[in-house]
């Protein structure tokens, strides 16, 4: 269990650093946490959580996260972390859905609670802050009052670990439940695949609450024994300043935020620390992992994969990012991958399976495979239909057996019945070095039925949509009838905490 890989951490490595959390300014040796992690689960113990219970954490990057995700884990208490930008809206259908006991949460998103709190009298809202508001419990206080023993529990690997909602790009969200077996599964695959050791010194600027963060870097690095420095959220100019400082060895971001962090003007010869960098949740352009290369020296790891997963499911390791540029590698350690054909109206056959080079629908099977939705039978047994988790992403395996990621089922645009992948037009644009973001979209023609149009994120601000088409034009690399038709400039595009872009937000023409 995600518990007992803890406490083996634990002991082997008491005195060492376990976490730093830069907003609190605090220090914590590996014996250390570990006391605060009893004292927590005691203090939920006592609140009335049993096993199978859920306490959700409404919260940022916080080292009471990361302690009540441990105390959960001891006590078998189901964790649920939270994206920390919901609405007041979207929280009450998460709280609705998830029925916690306890709900942890913080100052920045107090008001939501606020609004909602009254609507959940069977649940306790524990604030993390000081001076809780007047419906809230002192967390710390709880924390403080409670013994540093070890809780007795009785959790086994397969007991439910965590209930974690997806993002939803369509969509209500889902509960994806995973088990502690799944986990440390992930965890030791992770481990393997970034020669994670003790000496590691990781850094978490992506939003703790999203499992690429949560499962692919902080679990492993509790399960190695490696140290932890935690941001409380994401800005870009402190980033460097604090892989610098604290010597950070490798550290999680999405594709925009590598983006952002290559815009910082930073003296990057400071970084020597840092062996790896490590990307995925959504497509990175070539060209960007060209420049992460460039001006910071460091090897790339991808991973391609989605919480259902765990949500690791494939790699594309340091030495193959330039040899296979764009590809999201080959399955990890476990793990089988299939594209097959997509079927109108149902789910796609298993046994279906298209020749390399053909486009289909991406299924998989491992270890870290969710034991469902939670609440959910009827959209469980869809996307685990025969076994296999159909994850909606259309691509194709090449010759040599990589994985090429195309698009969403839903983002794929149909001109005059030619299929057109965004992503190919989107990687094109990102080229350009007037271009700082890009999304492709179809929207509908009436002789057509679709044509394509581009949303872009000017970085030099005299560009203008004719030198664009020039640009793809000359390149040679995009067929007439994939070129946009129209070019929308906007200041920046909907993205959501993992970095993926809200196309239908662009659909729906409410961003500009
Ligand atoms: P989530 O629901 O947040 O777990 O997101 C999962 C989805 O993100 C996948 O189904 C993919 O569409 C997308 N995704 C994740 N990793 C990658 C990647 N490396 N390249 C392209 N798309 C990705
Ligand atoms: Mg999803």
């Amino acid at each position: 269990t995600i518990g007992r890989m803890f406490e083996q951490t634990v002991s082997k490595f008491p005195q060492k650093e376990a976490v730093y959390d830069v907003r609190k300014g605090r220090r914590l040796t590996y014996r250390e946490w570990d006391r605060e992690v009893n004292r927590a689960a005691n203090a939920f113990l006592a609140a009335g959580v049993r096993k199978g219970d859920r306490v959700t954490a409404y919260l940022y990057n916080t080292e009471e996260l990361a302690t009540s995700l441990l105390a959960c884990a001891k006590i078998g208490a189901v964790f649920n972390p939270v994206n920390f930008r919901l609405s007041a809206e979207e929280i009450a259908f998460i709280l609705q859905d998830a029925e916690p006991k306890i709900v942890l949460f913080e100052q920045a998103v107090e008001p939501c609670v606020a609004a909602v709190h009254k609507g959940f009298p069977g649940t306790a809202f524990w604030f993390i802050d000081s001076d809780p508001p007047d419906y809230a419990v002192d967390y710390h206080q709880q924390v403080l009052a409670a013994s540093d023993t070890r809780p007795d529990a009785d959790v086994s690997e397969e007991d439910l670990y965590a209930i974690m909602y997806t993002s939803g790009t369509t969509g209500k969200p889902k509960g994806v439940m995973h088990s502690h077996r799944t986990m440390v599964e992930q965890g030791m695959i992770v481990i393997g695949a970034k020669r994670l050791t003790a000496k590691d010194r990781g850094l978490t600027v992506a939003p703790m609450f999203h499992c690429a963060e949560l499962h692919c870097c902080f679990l492993p690095r509790v399960m190695v024994g490696a140290s932890q420095v935690i941001m409380h959220h994401f800005a870009p100019k402190q980033v460097w300043q604090i892989v610098a400082d604290e010597k950070i060895s490798y550290f999680f971001a999405a594709p925009t935020m590598w983006n952002m962090l290559l815009q910082e003007k930073f003296d990057y010869n400071r970084l020597g620390s840092l062996r790896l960098g490590f990307y995925g949740g959504a497509p990175m352009a070539p060209a960007l992992v060209r420049s992460c290369r460039e001006k910071l020296g460091i090897d790339l790891i991808q991973a391609y994969g989605m919480t259902e997963m765990g949500p690791a499911v494939t790699f594309l390791f340091e030495d193959e990012q330039l040899s296979k540029a764009g590809s999201a590698g080959k399955a990890c350690l476990g793990h089988e991958i299939r594209v097959v054909q997509v079927r109108e109206g149902a789910p796609s056959e298993p046994d279906d399976v298209l020749e390399p080079g053909n486009v289909g629908e991406i299924i998989m099977r491992g270890p870290c495979m969710m034991m469902g939705y939670y609440k959910r039978e009827e959209a469980t047994a869809r996307a685990m239909y025969k076994g296999w988790y159909h994850s909606g992403d259309l691509g194709y395996v090449d010759e040599d057996g990589y994985l090429w990621v195309a698009d969403r089922v839903d983002d794929m645009i149909t001109s005059g019945a030619e299929n057109i992948y965004p992503r190919e037009v989107e990687d094109l644009l990102h080229e350009h070095p007037g271009v700082l973001d890009v999304a492709v979209l179809g929207e509908a023609d009436e002789k057509w039925g679709q044509r394509v149009v581009a949303y872009v994120v000017k970085k030099n601000p005299d560009l203008t949509a004719d030198e664009l088409d020039r640009f793809c034009q000359e390149s040679g690399k995009l067929a007439r009838y994939k070129r946009p038709r129209r070019y929308v400039f906007v200041g920046q595009l909907p993205r959501n905490a993992s970095g993926k872009i809200q196309k239908f937000l662009l659909r729906s023409g409410s961003w500009q």
